[in-house]
């Protein structure tokens, strides 16, 4: 679990900080050097370990190296490590292109790992990184800097692990990873099927519409005229800067809004609503943004995000989401699981069974099939689309007959 908190150094912390990511810059891309070079020599790999030791090495050497928190240029090895572990592996299987990790041109995130410490009981805890003052604000501890204050606005939970500093368009931001004991998952006694789109951003099987609040398309008349003037500068100039952090700072506006509200929905489905399983579908955003006509609206809803964070609420409060195979949902009858012999185009909002003679708003009978379609999954059934497709030709052809 990962706690996010606004974090407000001083002139000096910051200057400090800024110099503290120009180092790690430098040497993670001194150690990606050192790895990519005796890859290239002879498929040699440089174990993390080894940076370890040549890292003490040079501590020992130089004040250049020594003068930095150790914790901080640890935790730069170890995304030096992981990133050119996934290079090899991409090299040892050979399906995708093996694509060499980059080099740095700026690091924007300072993370390090907290230790354990042995207590008077032989207790073995990590300290806290954060002193409590009583006040508005708290106090971060950073290695080698001291306190930071920090706008902490609820406790953390847990124990814990790894902290990371990151500077954004809009300021400084902690991140503070704790470690949580596993929450049992309740029997679900009530589920709902939820289908996303782009007109509502989701309908649920009750009927209930959630509006598309569309953050980006309201924003958008801004974000035009902040890149047409940042196009108007002269490049790199001082101008051109300030345009350029305009610029960032209202994308991470929109941003920030979209994950808000993304967080809230998801909370109001199993909370506010009571449900103990939700149930969507399995739709990939990166293909559909294919379509030229809808990319920008279905970017805007950021479907994969809502079903990321459903997944890690129902994992977090021991609730249930699952995702099932989305084709043919909205083109098929709730009621009688008919397929419609004409296809719905997206401007029709309502479904009208050709069979049954059932009239539903579209994606509420969307939804309707996706629970469906999960309730058969649970019983280990195959949802019967195949089967309701050759009894509507064999119905076709009796009708042509
Ligand atoms: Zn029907």
């Amino acid at each position: 679990m990962t706690f996010k908190f606004r974090a407000k150094p001083t002139k000096t912390q910051e200057h400090w900080l800024f110099s503290e990511l120009r180092h790690q810059k430098q040497l993670q891309n001194y150690m990606l050097q050192m790895r990519n070079q005796m890859w290239d020599y002879g498929h040699i790999s440089v174990s993390m370990y080894d940076q370890i030791n040549h890292l003490k090495d040079l501590r020992a050497a130089t004040s250049h190296y020594s003068d930095h928190p150790q914790d901080m240029q640890v935790s730069t090895i170890k995304r030096v490590n992981a990133a050119h572990e996934h290079f090899q592996r991409r090299c040892r299987e050979g399906t995708e292109k093996k694509g060499y990790p980059r080099y740095k041109s700026s690091v924007c995130s300072l993370s390090w790992s907290l230790r354990k410490h042995k207590l008077k009981t032989g207790e073995r805890v990590r300290q806290n990184p954060i002193r409590e003052t009583g006040t508005r604000h708290n106090r971060l501890k950073v290695p080698k800097l001291g306190e930071v204050k920090i706008r902490q606005h609820r406790p953390i939970v847990g124990d814990p692990k790894e902290v990371t500093l990151k500077k954004t368009a809009r300021g400084w931001y902690v991140f503070i990873v704790c470690e949580v004991p596993d929450t049992l998952k309740c029997v679900p006694k009530s589920a709902c099927g939820v289908d996303v789109g782009t007109h509502d951003f989701l309908t649920t099987s009750d009927g209930e519409k959630i509006p598309n609040p569309r953050f980006y398309r309201q924003a958008e008349r801004k974000l035009v005229k902040l890149h047409r003037d940042l196009s108007r500068k002269t490049y790199q100039s001082k101008r051109w800067y300030k345009a350029k952090d305009a610029l960032a700072k209202q994308a991470d506006i929109v941003a920030c809004q979209r994950l808000d509200f993304l967080a809230k929905t998801t909370y109001k489905l199993f909370h506010h609503r009571g449900f103990d399983a939700v149930v969507a579908e399995k739709l990939k955003p990166s293909n559909m943004v294919k379509n030229r006509h809808l990319a920008k609206s279905i970017s805007d809803a950021s479907w994969g995000m809502f079903f990321d964070w459903c997944h890690w609420v129902a994992k977090r409060d021991g609730k249930h989401f699952h995702q099932v195979p989305p084709h043919q949902t909205s083109q098929t009858c709730s009621e009688c699981c008919q397929k419609s012999a004409i296809k719905l185009k997206l401007s029709e909002r309502v479904f009208h069974c050709q069979f049954c003679g059932l009239k539903l708003d579209r994606d509420h009978n969307a939804a309707l099939n996706i629970l469906h379609r999960a309730a058969c999954a649970l019983r280990g059934e195959v949802w019967d689309t195949i089967l309701c497709e050759t009894r509507n030709q064999l119905l076709q052809l009796a009708c042509w007959g």
